[in-house]
């Protein structure tokens, strides 16, 4: 079933911006929706699915991800297929708007999976990814936000998970050829060891697709979903259970929080493009589409 699944963030979304997150994935569900339907592939709906929320401003993705404890905006992202198993991933560059485009790139042109900081930039620039200023990335929320916590005695983002990151977004699609792709796009945690990489570049922890199981994006603590690389997981419990998305998904947030304490929220896709969808923070920013629904459900 031709069906697309996206995320904006897992964390407590303040009221006062829950419109701005129903109209940014809203947006972003509707270009990779109508890709999908028109016949376009999985890859082309992640992708363009992602860019729109990596350029609304208001996600921790691309343009308003939260800034490093330099002040400075550092971005990861991932994408994979599910039929040949290719992925491609970046990090930690200061200077690319649209690191989505720039992880498909490196899977569909070099030999390698993850390209990170200088080398990463270089290639983009060699390879007709644009780059950007870095303060084009940079909201006037964002440096509020981050010169209030800044020198902050005992400030972790860990700590404050559950009220302070999140908004890194993701999609999960699913095309008329069967193919599944998964992609996930993060500014990372506020006010980050610059050079700190999350989850949601390497593959298995923030996304993961297989066809003959289905896909994961992930959002959420990272440190804590590296630890149990919670798309992979999310997929092997997926085939080893009977193929429910959803029980898979409520399976792997509540194995972040048995586990390592962490919390989160994550997205999936089976292999008949049935969605899943769990969190454990107060709020996800989610909607889907797919070939049964007459209208896509959005939610915060
Ligand atoms: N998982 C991301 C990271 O730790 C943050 C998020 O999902 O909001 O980099």
């Amino acid at each position: 079933m031709v069906s697309l699944i996206i995320h904006g963030g897992a964390w407590n979304i303040p009221d006062e911006t829950l419109d701005a997150h129903r109209q940014g994935v809203r947006k972003a569900l509707d270009r990779g929706w109508a890709l999908l339907a028109g016949g376009g592939s999985a890859i082309d709906a992640v992708e363009q699915s992602i860019c729109a929320m990596e350029s609304d401003g208001t996600f921790d993705a691309g343009k308003g991800s939260h800034l490093n404890a330099d002040g400075f905006v550092e971005l990861d992202a991932s994408i994979m297929e599910g039929h040949s198993y290719r992925c491609g991933a970046v990090a930690a560059v200061r200077r690319i708007m649209h690191p989505v485009s720039l992880a498909r790139k490196i899977m569909e042109e070099t030999e390698h999976i993850l390209l990170v900081g200088e080398g990463a930039e270089r290639f983009a620039a060699n390879n007709g990814v644009p780059l950007c200023e870095g303060s084009e990335l940079v909201t006037g929320r964002e440096r509020a936000l981050w010169e209030s916590v800044r020198g902050k005695a005992g400030f972790q983002s860990s700590h404050a998970f559950s009220k302070r990151p999140g908004d890194t977004v993701g999609a999960v699609a699913f095309d008329r050829s069967g193919n599944i792709c998964v992609g996930t796009s993060t500014g990372g945690t506020l006010n980050k060891f610059p050079g700190r990489v999350g989850d949601s570049p390497l593959i298995g922890c923030g996304s993961y697709a297989e066809n003959a199981i289905g896909g994961v994006s992930t959002t959420g603590w990272g440190e804590g979903m590296i630890r149990i690389v919670l798309a992979k997981t999310i997929i092997d419990h997926m085939a080893a259970n009977g193929n429910d998305p959803q029980e898979a998904a409520a399976h792997g947030i509540g194995l972040l929080r048995e586990k390592v304490d962490g919390r989160g929220g994550v997205i999936v896709l089976n292999r008949e493009g049935r969605p899943g969808v769990a969190f454990s923070t107060p709020r996800m920013a989610f909607a889907l589409m797919n070939e049964e629904m007459t209208e896509p459900r959005v939610e915060v």
